[in-house]
């Protein structure tokens, strides 16, 4: 269609608002011609030094704003996993928590992913977990960390709902001597499948690949404003806690002039934050992390406000590796789980259900000559196709008006007048 605009070069993927900044493109180009920038408003995007990038398209290979295929996933084709066409495929479903009460009560929910990390350290002797921390240079945003030890998990446990690019440090697996661990967004973990596929000295050193169940992040706007809400000012606060210290925990911030913290509950906080996500954050189809060895997220259905719980979690498997690591960790002592099944995601989560309207999401888009990411492998139509007219039309309807609204149906390049801050490398 003459119309049809297409996405030639991953400057186009930035300016079309489908950039997850994950910072796979900083880490893999080899002409250094990327750089990152935290965008307040937007979220972390690639910077371009020179035109090479405007003909280059190597990036695209794995550019999760461009592309995602679970189809291209192992676990797709083998016999012992269970296919949902809301879930995807899992080898086994579980929910608990982390049995070392620490991490339990530091983390987000079960403190699963810190724990399977501690037991990749401890037990497996893997050499490190690269994830993701409190920048403590400007604790408004986050950094790529290197973890050791169970004092640095526990300084990391929790979620921060704000920009981070786990896959600008890369490189730092890739020169490790033994494999290492990675936990990030499911969009990271998605980038770094098939960054694994060309890359065989990363691919040799992953030992374990972790993700959360994840409905978007926030721009760094988003706590900006939450803080003003608490008459916080930014630029004075020592340490900001999304979560954590209990179940859900607090979003928790101390200033360097009060001598008192102030918080808010995780309600409270994350309704708020929710508004800040990305355009495409909100077109994801892999909200469950598919492309993970082990995917964890809050066991909602089993949360009671009233009823203090230190934090449990939901445990998807997907792959033979996260079979095997999870069930040593278990016989270790590191976990605590008992079977889950499809009925309990649906009942803790909602994020499956968004991908029902998915389809009609990516239609409405194509309808105004606006470039969609390719998504291969989610079953989108077989799953569109069983709303009713109503809902279909609804969806198609409310996406166009929206992109209309937000000015979101013309190409809008991140620009320097918004306020930005560079993200520096490890
Ligand atoms: C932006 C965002 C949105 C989320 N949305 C949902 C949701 O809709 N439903 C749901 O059930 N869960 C969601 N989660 C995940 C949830 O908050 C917990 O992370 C999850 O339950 C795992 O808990 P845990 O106790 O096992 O993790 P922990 O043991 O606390 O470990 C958390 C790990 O996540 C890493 N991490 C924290 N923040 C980030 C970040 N911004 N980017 C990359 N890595 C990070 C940390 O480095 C740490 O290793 C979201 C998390 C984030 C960051």
């Amino acid at each position: 269609m003459a119309f049809m605009q297409r996405i030639k070069n991953l400057k186009d993927v930035v300016d079309w608002g489908l950039c997850v900044g994950c910072g796979a493109c900083q880490y893999y180009c080899s002409y250094e011609a990327v750089s990152l920038v935290n965008f307040e408003s937007v979220g972390i995007r690639p910077k371009f030094h020179n035109n090479k990038c405007l003909e280059c398209t190597e990036c695209l290979e794995f550019c999760p704003g461009y592309k995602l295929n679970a189809n291209l996933l192992s676990s797709s084709h083998s016999s012992d996993i269970q296919s949902h066409p809301l879930l995807g495929s899992t080898y086994e479903i579980w929910e608990g928590n982390a049995i070392d009460h620490e991490l339990r009560y530091r983390a987000s929910s079960g403190g699963i992913l810190s724990a399977l990390a501690l037991y990749c350290l401890e037990q497996e002797h893997m050499n490190f977990i690269l994830h993701t921390g409190m920048d403590p240079s400007n604790p408004l945003l986050n950094k790529t960390v290197v973890s050791k030890t169970k004092a640095d998990l526990l300084k990391r446990a929790g979620s921060r709902y704000a920009p981070s690019s786990p896959c600008d440090s890369l490189h730092i697996i890739e020169n490790s001597d033994t494999p290492c661990v990675f936990i990030g967004k499911p969009c990271d973990v998605a980038a770094l499948s098939s960054l694994r596929k060309i890359r065989p000295k990363l691919d040799k050193n992953l030992g374990l690949v972790l993700t959360f169940f994840c409905a978007g992040t926030p721009s760094t706007q988003g706590t900006i404003d939450l803080l003003k809400q608490l008459h916080v000012q930014p630029d004075d606060i020592d340490t900001l806690a999304y979560r954590g210290n209990g179940w859900p925990g607090l979003f928790k911030v101390s200033s360097k002039k009060h001598t008192s913290e102030k918080s808010l509950t995780y309600e409270k906080s994350w309704s708020f934050l929710e508004k800040y996500r990305s355009f495409r954050c909100k077109l994801c189809p892999d909200s469950l992390g598919e492309f993970a060895d082990i995917a964890s997220g809050d066991a909602w259905h089993i949360y009671k406000k009233d009823i203090p719980n230190p934090g449990m979690s939901l445990v998807l498997v997907r792959s033979k590796r996260g079979k095997e690591i999870l069930h040593k960790a278990m016989e270790a002592g590191y976990l605590d789980l008992k079977r889950s099944n499809t009925q309990a995601v649906f009942a803790a989560q909602g994020l499956p259900e968004r991908r029902k309207e998915l389809f009609g999401r990516l239609l409405a888009i194509k309808l105004l000559f606006i470039p969609t990411p390719e998504f291969k492998g989610f079953s989108l139509f077989s799953v569109w196709k069983r709303n009713t007219l109503h809902m279909k039309i609804k969806t198609i309807a409310g996406t166009i008006k929206r992109l209309l609204l937000r000015g979101l149906w013309h190409r809008n390049p991140p620009t320097q007048k918004l306020r930005s801050i560079s993200i520096i490398k490890q």
